[in-house]
């Protein structure tokens, strides 16, 4: 069933978090009234293939091709290539199943071939059938590297996978950013958007690389933005976000991530559990609402994209 169907919404993911609520969102809008804008900060080569880890994420999560118990890969998945690989001696700490390297082996053609990353994602998602515009954030690389303690600078995927997120972050930097710009199309979808929607994903590493693609003077604001938080109770459903507030000396909360955000958001979705932050949301000049924004099934995440629709509208 579709709502708010006069609203146009741009939202910005990352990968498992920001892919649920994309799903949401989808369920509820008109596909022509939704565009999301996927980071790719963290796109890597590994055995020679161009992966997108949160785009795909996102694709197939809205393709209804995703592994639920993993929320990222393949569903019904099988790991034939990737056994064969490991006995070859290759690297093995990044698992590829067998379907998600058909896309990996595609992709991979088709950039060498000269195409852009986003005519590729518009193609694919033809063929899955997702009728929502999901975008890269850009077509040129822009790479998030990961500031460590014990490593000193990581790319994201070997501080993420490979390190398992263990060292200690001292800082990011976003490899490229000065001359990566943003996909066709994004801009355009944000001249035409009535408001934004940052998805519950990691402020640091899958929400501040798009942010940092789009133009620095801010010109594209023009629209209300809600973001929703990806920290619930001090905690992050999963992924390192809490541990790297903590480490870069901020107590993990809701709060943190408002402030994180400060100066862009009129209204932050916080979850029910932390319903004794909303006045210090409120103290920032940002409009909270309460919500349970814990997403286990299809039906959580198409409640929780209406609640956020239903209170974006207070702001359109
Ligand atoms: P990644 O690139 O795969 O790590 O994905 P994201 O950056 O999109 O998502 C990671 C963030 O999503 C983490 O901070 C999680 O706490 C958050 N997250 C995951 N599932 C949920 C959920 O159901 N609700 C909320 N509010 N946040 C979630």
């Amino acid at each position: 069933m579709t709502t708010k169907t006069h609203l146009k919404i741009v939202a910005l993911a990352g990968g498992v978090g920001g892919a649920k609520l994309a799903d949401g969102l989808a369920r509820c809008l008109p596909p022509e009234n939704l565009t999301i804008i996927v980071n790719t900060g963290d796109d890597f080569i590994h055995w020679g293939l161009n992966i997108s880890p949160d785009l795909d994420t996102v694709c197939y999560t809205l393709a209804g091709l995703a592994n639920p118990e993993t929320g990222w890969g393949r569903r019904e998945e099988s790991w034939q290539v990737f056994q064969q690989m490991e006995r070859l001696g290759a690297e093995s700490w990044f698992r590829l199943g067998d379907k998600d390297l058909a896309t990996h082996l595609e992709r991979t053609r088709r950039l060498k071939a000269g195409e852009p990353l986003s005519t590729i994602t518009r193609d694919f998602c033809q063929r899955w059938g997702v009728e929502p515009l999901i975008l890269p954030m850009s077509d040129t690389p822009l790479a998030t590297m990961v500031q460590t303690v014990e490593f000193g600078e990581l790319a994201f995927q070997e501080y993420f996978v490979h390190k398992q997120c263990q060292p200690q972050v001292t800082g990011f930097r976003f490899a490229g950013a000065d001359s990566a710009t943003p996909a066709p199309g994004v801009l355009a979808a944000l001249q035409q958007a009535d408001a934004l929607i940052i998805c519950p994903s990691n402020p640091w590493v899958s929400i501040d690389p798009i942010l940092q693609i789009l133009p620095q003077d801010g010109s594209w604001r023009r629209f209300p933005i809600v973001a929703v938080s990806p920290i619930i109770g001090g905690a992050t459903v999963k992924g390192p976000a809490a541990k790297m507030y903590a480490e870069l000396g901020i107590t993990p909360s809701a709060t943190a991530v408002a402030q994180h955000y400060a100066g862009l958001l009129a209204g932050f979705v916080i979850d029910a559990v932390d319903a004794n932050l909303a006045e210090e949301v409120r103290a920032l000049g940002i409009q909270p609402s309460i919500q349970n924004t814990l997403m286990k099934s299809a039906e959580d995440r198409e409640r929780l994209a209406k609640d956020v629709l239903n209170f974006v509208e207070r702001f359109v």
